[in-house]
């Protein structure tokens, strides 16, 4: 079971260590062997070998079952070219191991309802919702320009799916509803767009496989309301790259910390990128401040979903809970009375409580 470590720029190392840790601790209980791969990827890849992508990273990514990817990016490296910057490493390796869907769930640990945004009553016990968001068509990808038009400039960016992109992440988030609340919600602009009509016929027609899942659709400027007015009517929401990119942003802006936030993404290649959503945030790198939890749940989405390990899943969570029910924080999540503590130390404290 080989597990490839990218820790990548900023704070990516000390989180990824964290993440290792936990890993470690699970691969003891469960007496599972888990391998161990480091790939570079980033401004580290772009000072060592001169390129944000290695051939040698997507190499060890192919051969392995899943990746952690800390997070890239830093100041030094701001001025080089788009295809050289280190982010352009990043949708190169989700293409690489072609990663057609996103995951990305906004759940708000009770413990931290005074982050979030939004008013107490609203948010109830807290938030479970799962955003599967296509990553690989859509606008993002097809055909775009710009010219000329007797003295007029123009541009476009044109949104297009085929039937069986959208087939394939229907499927996985109907999957993934029948083993939550068996609630799908597909999101879409079908009253305006072509490409909405034919992503909502398609769902439609995948929905006949999956009786036991209750589907409905929703059109994307009411569910942009519906977020935030009654988060608690969604269980999985699934939808296309654009209106994933920011329904998910807002969905986790609900949450209050970047630092909470995980990601998983996954595609037909058996192979899983798990990640923090948040970046390398240079400005505390190195000083012992980032929230280790959004890369440690994201390894309970790895055992998920890479290794079919829930229960283990589960230990992460429960540990995650019982650390900040003893209250503990890290600064980013820090409230009076509570207690501060570092990376290292919140690593090690969700590792014992496993
Ligand atoms: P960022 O997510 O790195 O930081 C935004 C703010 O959130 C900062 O104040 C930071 O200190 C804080 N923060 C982020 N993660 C935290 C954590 N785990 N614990 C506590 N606080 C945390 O976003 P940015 O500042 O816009 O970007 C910094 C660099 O990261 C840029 O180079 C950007 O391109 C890159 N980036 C990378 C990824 C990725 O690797 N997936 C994602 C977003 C941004």
């Amino acid at each position: 079971m080989m597990v490839v470590f990218i820790p990548g720029d900023g704070i990516g190392p000390e989180i990824t260590n964290q993440a290792r840790k936990i890993l470690d601790v699970i691969g003891s209980k469960y007496s599972r062997k888990f391998q161990y791969e480091y790939a570079l990827l980033g401004g580290v890849a772009i000072d060592e070998v001169g390129v944000p992508l290695p051939q040698e990273t997507i190499d060890k990514c192919m051969a392995s079952k899943a990746v952690f990817l800390g997070a890239v990016g830093g100041h030094k490296w701001d001025d080089l070219p788009g295809h050289l910057r280190p982010e352009a490493g990043l949708l190169g390796i989700r293409k690489a191991l072609g990663l057609y869907a996103n995951l990305r769930p906004t759940l708000l640990f009770p413990q931290l309802k005074a982050a979030s945004t939004l008013k107490e009553e609203v948010l109830g016990d807290g938030l479970d919702i799962m955003i599967v968001r296509e990553l690989t068509g859509g606008m993002y990808f097809g055909d775009k320009g710009r010219e000329e038009v007797d003295g007029d400039e123009r541009a476009w960016d044109v949104e297009v799916y085929t039937a069986s992109e959208i087939e394939r992440v229907t499927r996985l988030a109907f999957e993934l509803a029948r083993d939550r609340e068996g609630h799908l919600t597909s999101i879409d602009k079908a009253n305006v767009l072509e490409s909405s009509r034919l992503w909502r016929s398609v769902v439609e027609k995948v929905s006949e496989d999956y009786k036991d899942v209750t589907l409905n659709h929703m059109y994307v400027d009411n569910a942009a309301m519906q977020l935030v007015r009654n988060p608690h009517q969604f269980d999985v929401i699934v939808t296309n790259n654009i209106f994933g990119d920011i329904l998910s942003d807002e969905a986790g802006m609900l949450t209050g910390s970047l630092g909470m936030l995980p990601s998983a993404s996954l595609g037909d290649g058996n192979i899983g990128l798990y990640e923090p959503i948040h970046g390398s945030a240079p400005d505390i790198a190195g000083k012992d401040m980032a929230n280790p939890i959004a890369s440690i749940i994201s390894i309970a989405m790895m055992l998920e979903y890479s290794f079919n390990m829930k229960e283990a899943a589960q230990d992460i969570y429960g540990a995650v809970k019982g650390v900040l029910d003893k209250g503990y924080r890290t600064a980013d999540i820090m409230e009076p009375g509570m207690i501060e503590i570092g990376t290292e130390k919140m690593g090690d404290l969700i590792a014992q409580a496993i």
